[in-house]
């Protein structure tokens, strides 16, 4: 019997866009189990807490099948990985500025921990341009984020930042 492949796509998804779930569809199509690892990450402020966030992302990919699973993602990610199994992190890739931010962190993790590697799978064309940070200053602004996030997340988004947070 082959081993169970297993890849952990950590991040904070505060919300998760398009250009997420993209990585996650396409990261379904090489391992065989995908867990979705929402970063509890209060240091960045999240606009919406942890529990918002991975029950978000659990609605947004649960057309994907049972071989993706979310979980929540608190302390050192290395440890994390080892706990749930998997020996690949993945990570999506835009421009030249995730670059040096990847690579310094694959290259920290993989002195942590060598028998877990990084794999960076590039941002597709269509959603290159889309971060989580933009699409909240845009919705904060009063623009249609509709093209870049899912209709519920949008008007979540719509919901939270009209109440003048
Ligand atoms: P983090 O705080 O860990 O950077 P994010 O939620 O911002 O968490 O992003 C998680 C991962 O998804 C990162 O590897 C990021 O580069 C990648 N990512 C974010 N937006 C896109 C996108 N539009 N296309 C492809 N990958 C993306």
């Amino acid at each position: 019997m082959t081993e169970r492949r297993t890849g952990l796509y950590p991040g904070t998804f505060d919300p998760i866009t398009f250009g997420h779930l993209d990585i996650i569809e396409r990261s379904v199509k090489v391992f065989d189990l995908v867990i979705v690892g929402v970063a509890v990450n209060a240091g960045k402020g999240p606009l919406f807490d942890i529990d918002e966030r991975v029950a978000q992302v659990r609605v947004e990919v649960a057309g994907l099948g049972d071989r993706v699973v979310v979980e929540r993602l608190d302390g050192l990610l290395i440890q994390f990985a080892k706990a749930q199994g998997a020996s690949v992190i993945i990570r999506g890739l835009r421009a030249v500025s995730d670059f040096d931010y990847e690579f310094q962190m694959s290259s920290m993790n993989a002195k942590l921990a060598p028998d877990i590697d990084t794999i960076c799978l590039m941002a597709s064309d269509r959603y290159q341009f889309i971060a989580s940070r933009l699409v909240k200053e845009i919705a904060a602004l009063g623009g249609d984020v509709s093209a870049f996030v899912p209709a519920r997340i949008a008007k979540r988004l719509v919901d939270r930042l009209s109440r003048g947070a």
